[in-house]
């Protein structure tokens, strides 16, 4: 699944490589609940972006009605300790996981998205309020 670089993180290697190691960390979270290809498309934003709920959200799971699924993530947040970041994107990777196995209309942070999310990820990490 490639990334979506874009044009200033393409000028920054720094950010490039840390574009590519959050596409790590998302794959191998994709991969640990089986989740079917194409996986979701990994989208860099800004903290004021609509498609984040709030500025200090760190990541965002969204699905569109034709079925894409998309990964944002705060750009603000790249800075943040590795761990918390994980974390987020476990917890996001769960969210694409029970709509995939339970349909989309299933409660946010519900018992579906709970059993999903516990079956692979820690319960720190199955927190509803990530
Ligand atoms: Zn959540």
């Amino acid at each position: 699944m490639g990334a979506v670089i874009t044009a200033h993180a393409k000028a920054d290697p720094l950010l490039a490589d840390q574009v590519f190691e959050l596409q790590g960390y998302a794959d191998t979270a994709y991969q640990s609940f089986g989740l079917s290809k194409p996986w979701p498309e990994l989208r860099l934003v800004n903290r004021r972006d609509d498609m984040l709920k709030s500025s200090d959200v760190i990541a965002q799971a969204a699905v569109f009605s034709d079925f894409t699924r998309v990964l944002y993530f705060n750009r603000s947040a790249l800075g943040r300790a590795t761990h918390i970041v994980t974390e987020t994107i476990d917890h996001e990777a769960a969210h694409f996981a029970a709509w995939e196995a339970h349909g989309y209309d299933i409660r946010t942070h519900g018992r579906q998205f709970e059993e999903t999310c516990l079956s692979e990820m820690s319960a720190l990490t199955c927190k509803r309020f990530r």
